[in-house]
Order: structure tokens, then sequence, then C-alpha cells
């Protein structure tokens, strides 16, 4: 489903009021795209704002062009007005409007042309030309071979390759998981072009709180389950833990990946209480597909080995709802662990 990309070509040489949409709760590679391609569009002349559903986390505040990120949740009117104005759309790292929510309004039946790069599974058809490739590591990977197939590698600087460096690195854990031979070909064209990786990856990896830190050793000492029969662990945070460690928004991040660590579980989820929802994200190693089980029970989707999704039960309800699924997963997870210790 390869795009035209004189199409693309034709459509970009005209200058362009552009914004760039990305998914809610943004992460290193909604963030990393998005301002990677915001100056790369700049470049060519066009007049371009990023606008997110909801706030982004601290550890990305350092990234050029992060502050005049419009994030609809705090700026309804102002979000607005741009999406008004605007005359074509990129839809980064998502690929389904629910991802979106009330940003995508009346989105989807406007005829103002848009682009989608992402690299999630199963793309609802939401652009007029779609990027999608779910072997990519990253939405940032994918932008860094956009501007190459726009014949533009002569226009990458170090603010740019900086950003697409930010979401490799967060989307792969630090070159750990979905690499490729040509994600590190990428890596070292970022790296020429100037990205600070002894930077990007400080910023990511050493950017805890002390609060934060707490709440690891609270969610790992108190609030972790282990199911041995079913290779599975989980994390699960109440609403009262929400209150007593005063968690916001990114404190949070990375806790699921811990129960990786241990050899022989193969996925690991984090259950936590939100004020209206109870949302979840589901991790795996090798063959075991996570993706599938958010889309058949938790309303929602990702990758096969990392997903998310929500459920509109109680915690209680919810915990019980996921152990009860377990053994009807219990003959693929079993045959996704003996695969994955054989390699
Ligand atoms: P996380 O668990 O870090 O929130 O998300 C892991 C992956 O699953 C990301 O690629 C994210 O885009 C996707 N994801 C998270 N929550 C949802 C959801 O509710 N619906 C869908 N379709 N994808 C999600
Ligand atoms: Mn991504």
């Amino acid at each position: 489903m390869e795009p035209d990309i004189q199409a693309v070509k034709n459509l970009l040489a005209e200058p362009h009021d552009v914004v760039i949409l990305t998914h809610r709760n943004p992460d290193g590679d909604a963030i990393g795209s998005s301002l990677g391609l915001l100056h790369f569009l700049k470049k060519q002349g066009h007049s371009v704002t990023v606008v997110v559903p909801s706030d982004y986390p601290d550890f990305l505040a350092w990234l050029p062009g992060v502050s005049d990120i419009i994030v609809f949740d705090d700026e309804i009117e102002t979000a607005r007005q741009v999406i008004k104005k605007a005359s074509l759309f990129f839809i980064l790292d998502f690929n389904s409007f629910d991802r979106i929510d009330k940003v995508a309004e009346t989105l989807h039946k406007d005829d103002r042309p848009r682009i989608m790069i992402d690299h999630h599974l199963f793309p609802e058809p939401i652009a007029d030309h779609m990027f999608s490739d779910t072997t990519a590591s990253s939405t940032c990977e994918m932008i860094y071979d956009f501007i190459v197939k726009l014949d533009r590698t002569a226009d990458m600087d170090a603010d740019i390759a900086d950003c697409l460096y930010t979401g490799i690195i967060t989307d792969t854990g630090g070159f750990k998981y979905a690499t490729s031979p040509k994600l590190f070909r990428t890596a070292s064209k970022l790296l020429e072009a100037g990205a600070d990786d002894y930077k990007v990856n400080d910023q990511i990896w050493n950017s805890m709180t002390e609060k934060q830190l707490r709440l690891l050793g609270h969610c790992l000492a108190n609030r972790m389950e282990i199911m041995p029969e079913f290779h599975t662990a989980l994390i699960y945070l109440t609403r009262d833990d929400y209150a007593d460690f005063d968690i916001q928004r990114g404190d949070t991040e990375g806790v699921v990946n811990y129960l990786l660590r241990i050899p022989s579980v193969m996925i690991a989820a984090f259950i936590h209480e939100q004020p209206t929802i109870v949302k979840l994200s589901l991790r795996s190693k090798g063959d075991m597909d996570v993706q599938q089980i958010c889309k058949a029970h938790f309303r929602g989707g990702g990758h096969k080995n990392a997903s998310g999704g929500a459920s509109f039960a109680p915690l209680g309800t919810t915990l019980k709802k996921f152990h009860q699924l377990l053994p009807s997963y219990a003959p693929q997870i079993r045959e996704a662990y003996e695969a994955f210790s054989r390699r």
C-alpha cells in the first residue's frame, strides 16, 4: 500500500498551513516525529503547528520546538483555530481517529488533504496518503524514510536529528527491540546529521524524580503479582495509590517493562485506575501477541509486543477479567515461551 510519492511531492510544492496531529498521552516517538517533521517542513517554507490531545511528559521538554506545541485539553480554542486554518494535515504515530478523541471532531468528514505516517498494526483509512510500515521501529524512523523519499536528505540538521533519534530510542527501549539493519543505518545517518546521542539518552533514561523512583519501588514491592503458570506478571495501581503518591501523567512510564526482566515472563501487564477508566498497558516477548489481547478484550491495540487498552469496569473487576482470560491464552503463551527459550 505504498502511496504515490509524486502526488505528495506535488502537494508539498505549494506552501501550506500544516497541522501535525499525534496521539493522546504522546510519548517520545509521537513528540519526536512531530517535531522532527515540523522542523523539516518549516525548512520547505510551510507554516507548521503541532497539536496533541493531552500534555507530553517532562523528559521531552528539552526538544527543540516543544514549547510551541498546542495541547488541545489545555487550549481548546487556540487548537480549534489552528485546525480550522490548516490546509494540510499530517497524522503521526496513530492510525485510527479514536486515538485523538475530541481533536478528531469533524476531521473524518473534512476534505482537506491528510498524510498519515505510522507504524502501528491495522491502519484505518483515515488519510489520502497513507505511509504505513508495521515493520518500522518507530514513526521517527519513518519520518527519516519520508525525507529520503522526498529526495531532501540534504535538509537534515541537528534539530531534526535529535527529535528523530529521541523517538527511535524510546520506541526501541534503547535499541533493545523492534530493531533492524536498516534502523542502525538510519541511526548512523542521524548521528552524522548532528544528533547528540549522549544527550538524548541522558534525557530519556536519567530523568526520574525522587517521587517516581519511590513509586517504582512501591510498584515492585507492593503491587506486583507473578503468575508463573501463565508466564505472566502484572503491576496494578489503585486510585488511592494515585492520591498517596501524587501520581501525575508520565510518572508510571516504563514501570511495565521491569516485569520483562524476569526470564520466564512473556507477558507483562500494568493495570491502573484512572478517574473514569482503568487503563492497561501490555508488553510481551517474542511471538507472544498482546495486540490481539488488547483488541479482543480492552478496546485497544498497538503492536504485537506493546499494546494498550482500557476497561470501563472497576479495577477489581478488570483485574479479575485479566486473570480469567489467561487460561484461554495458555497454549499460545507456552508455545511462544518454548520458541523464545530455544532462540
Ligand atoms: P502504552 O502501553 O505505552 O500506553 O502503549 C503501548 C502501545 O499501544 C503504543 O503503541 C500505543 O500507541 C498503543 N496503545 C495504547 N493505548 C491504546 C489504546 O487505547 N488503543 C489503541 N488502539 N492503541 C493503544
Ligand atoms: Mn511509535
